[in-house]
């Protein structure tokens, strides 16, 4: 069996991958509420041989890792599959149209992730059986993406043990393996506590707790000048006292702090916390906080980049239907032009009389491609050598957490993107179980990047 008869089975296999897409998109569930689409790939890979193992915690209800093989190289695929509350919609619709109004939809497309893995598992099993090859792969279900806590959590209770590497696929509007990218962030909530009082009768006696919460964004938003400019700080207030009449004895605040390296958001929590100290100083109330949850960049590895790299190529995209092309055109019309341009110009795909990416990023494009949101996937990327890989399932200019997104992630136009990516993935697993100096490579580069220092959890 070599790689084609590997991109084969999956062809054989796409009806199969194409309904638990759209199945899973058709009952989406958000963070924390995965029960059915974690039972669902439970139950699925069981019945395709593998064996399950769960976790024992309750925050890891909804995880578990499915496995097939003997010995190394042992190769994780990170499924997700929450959905986002309020973005329900109509999968293939060419409109911003709810299926329930309020309610839930795949507008990350993490539908297609989670079955993206369970295409690549099943055909790197099919090989392993074939080939009689030693080596492992593990399907890791992973909850809660989009909290950007559940695989951190999986970390904290030591999930990925024994793995040697991961892999995981995200839909996007263009076709690369992720070389950088993602910020760092950190997850904090404050609470003061002052004293009540009647604000006409009595203001006097009180000390507004509120009054701390103002003062310590006032102290925030002054020192914005002073971090680095690539750092995002955003913060609500989540309490702010119960009527004009009464000062504040509760107020709260949230904040996210982000940055492109972990580090820069060590250092600028430790400042944001400050300014908070400062705040309660100032109003003689106090103050109790909690980071809640953090995550990291995603760390480079350059050998799997390429080993990657060499995977899109050798691997072929389904070919889209008209109806496919259309459903892409009206898509990235509904967008600004402006933005469809100049994401046009990142990922190098010129030709205007498609909507749906056809090429691959090239290698000078792809290593620079900013992505600015966070991701739990970046915390494994320092656990072990870790590869994303990204395809085009949405039309050119499409961001995530939209209507766009989310139509297309529900339609064949997502589901063949995905498969291709399922394909690079099962390639991918081919490559490390026939050259074993591959994954040598990638975790010597992995050491030296890392300096030999073991993964610490943002939650400790
Ligand atoms: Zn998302
Ligand atoms: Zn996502």
């Amino acid at each position: 069996m070599n790689k084609v008869d590997l991109a084969q089975y999956l062809d054989q296999h796409a009806d199969e991958l194409f309904s638990i897409a759209q199945s899973l998109f058709d009952e989406p569930e958000v963070s924390r509420e995965e029960e059915k689409s974690s039972s669902k790939f439970k139950r699925l890979l069981k019945e395709h041989g593998f064996t399950i193992h769960e976790f024992h915690q309750e925050e890891l209800k909804y995880a578990f890792y499915a496995e097939y093989g003997q010995g190394h190289p042992v190769v994780a695929l990170l499924g997700e599959y929450d959905a986002l509350p309020g973005l329900s919609q109509e999968g293939g619709s060419k409109e911003k149209k709810a299926v329930q109004s309020g309610g839930a939809g795949h507008a990350c497309g993490h539908n297609l992730i989670g079955t993206c893995a369970f295409g690549g598992a099943i055909a790197a099993k099919k090989y392993l059986e074939e080939s009689g090859q030693e080596g492992t792969i593990r399907f890791y279900g992973c909850p809660q993406e989009e909290l950007l806590d559940g695989k951190v959590i999986m970390a904290k209770h030591h999930a990925f043990d024994g793995c040697d590497t991961a892999f995981s696929f995200h839909p996007w509007d263009a076709n690369f393996p992720v070389y950088q990218g993602f910020l760092a962030m950190n997850n904090m909530r404050f609470h003061f506590t002052g004293v009540s009082s009647h604000a006409g009768q009595a203001p006097e006696q009180g000390r507004s707790a509120l009054d701390a919460v103002e003062l310590a964004n006032m102290g925030v938003n002054v020192m914005r000048e002073h971090v680095i400019s690539s750092a995002r700080i955003h913060y609500i207030i989540t309490n702010g006292g119960e009527a004009p009449n009464i000062v504040p004895k509760e107020a709260a605040s949230w904040y996210y702090v982000r940055a492109p390296h972990r580090s820069d958001v060590n250092d600028i929590t430790n400042r944001v916390i400050n300014c908070q100290k400062g705040g309660a100083l100032m109003t003689d109330t106090s103050l109790d906080y909690k980071i809640e949850g953090g995550c990291y960049e995603i760390l480079p590895n350059e050998v799997l980049f390429d080993l990657a790299s060499r995977n899109y190529e050798e691997m072929k995209m389904s070919p889209y239907s008209d109806e496919e092309r259309e459903l892409a055109k009206a898509l990235s019309q509904s967008l600004p032009p402006d933005q469809v341009v100049k994401e046009r110009e990142n990922i190098g795909f010129y030709d205007e009389n498609d909507f749906i990416s056809l090429n691959v990023v090239p290698k000078e494009k792809a290593m620079v491609y900013s992505i600015t949101g966070s991701s739990d996937i970046g915390d494994v990327s320092w656990i072990m050598p870790f590869s994303a890989i990204f395809t085009a399932t949405w039309p050119i200019g499409v961001n995530a957490h939209t209507w766009q997104s989310a139509s297309a992630s529900g339609s064949t136009l997502g589901q063949k993107g995905m498969l291709y990516a399922s394909k690079i993935m099962a390639g991918m697993f081919f490559d490390l179980v026939n050259h074993s100096e591959i994954l040598s490579k990638a975790k010597e580069e992995f050491k030296k990047r890392t300096d030999g220092k073991p993964y610490q959890s943002p939650l400790m």
